[in-house]
């Protein structure tokens, strides 16, 4: 018989999450019954407090892991047996493996980030950037630039205090020199070959975009993590004006790709993901 998993995902409000498609269909692509279950918080009436017992029953119930997502990727930290480094350094985890009764923490929505830029501007990955929202996906997609080459990252955050800590974190692991936290967009661009929204604007419910349409030039690329909907304001500003594009959605397939591997220890094929992706 196939090998089986059973997986899921924790968080709050992600009823619409097509993860469990995703994982599911390249589950059964490579052979493997895969089953994944939205865990969504808020349907179910629970909160950061219940995480504990919540990860004890996935266990007990012979959960093969979870995803977990906002607002639970750093409360889960403190429930686990062992933290990948690079977990521990963005402070963030979003992929818990149980394997012979111990939770593992590993983070792959940097690693998503910057696979998933490299597949879509591989000539770009040196260029230096400009990351606008210094939250959780803002840090990721730092973390994400800078491991694939960007030359330097700066930082910008509508709270400055926010733009600083993020800056501080990156720069723990890459060098005070190729981060800096900025309160200029205008000026940050000027010496930027791009862009990345990192902050809440432009999914639904949260219209406009974080980046002036003023600001955009034909040579910038584009970057948005933003993926409902996927042709953010940003996104057609962007298109309208010449630019180079990324779409929320590269992160989305790709952070699933790293997740699919820690769970099967199957190498899924990135490609034909990216392809259901599409058509989901
Ligand atoms: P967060 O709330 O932790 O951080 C958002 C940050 O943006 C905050 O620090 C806030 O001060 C800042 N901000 C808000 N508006 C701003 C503006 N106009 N200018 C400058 N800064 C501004 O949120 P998060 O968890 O980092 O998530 C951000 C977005 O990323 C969400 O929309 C989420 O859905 C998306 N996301 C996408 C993926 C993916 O796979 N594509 C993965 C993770 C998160």
């Amino acid at each position: 018989s196939r090998p089986s998993y059973v997986l899921g995902l924790v968080g709050e409000g992600i009823s619409a999450s097509l993860t469990p498609a995703m994982q599911e269909r390249e589950g059964r692509e490579s052979g493997l019954q895969v089953s994944y279950r939205i865990i969504d918080a808020e349907r179910r009436g629970f909160g950061a407090d219940d995480l504990a017992d919540l990860l004890d029953w996935a266990q007990r119930l012979g959960f093969d892991g979870l995803n977990v997502t906002h607002p639970f990727k750093q409360a889960v930290l403190p429930l686990l047996d062992e933290l990948s480094d690079d977990a521990a350094d963005l402070g963030a985890v979003n992929t818990v493996v149980f394997r012979d009764g111990r939770r593992l923490g590993r983070n792959t929505d940097w690693s998503g980030y910057g696979a998933a830029f490299r597949a879509a501007l591989p000539d770009a990955v040196r260029d230096r950037a400009v990351v606008v929202g210094a939250g959780g996906a803002g840090v990721a997609v730092g973390y994400g630039l800078l491991d694939q080459g960007a030359e330097h990252v700066a930082v910008l955050d509508s709270d400055p205090e926010r733009a600083e800590a993020c800056a501080i974190r990156l720069a723990k692991r890459y060098g005070d020199h190729r981060v800096t936290p900025v309160t200029d967009l205008g000026r940050a661009l000027d010496e930027a070959g791009g862009v990345v929204n990192a902050t809440p604007v432009g999914m639904n419910g949260h219209p406009g975009s974080s980046v002036p349409e003023g600001l955009l030039r034909p040579d910038l690329w584009v970057s948005d993590v933003v993926y409902f909907p996927l042709d953010t304001e940003l996104v057609r500003a962007a298109r309208a004006r010449g630019c180079r594009v990324v779409t929320g959605g590269g992160m989305a397939v790709h952070q699933a790709v790293g997740a699919f591997e820690l769970f099967t220890g199957r190498v899924p094929d990135a490609a034909r993901m990216t392809r259901h992706f599409a058509e989901l």
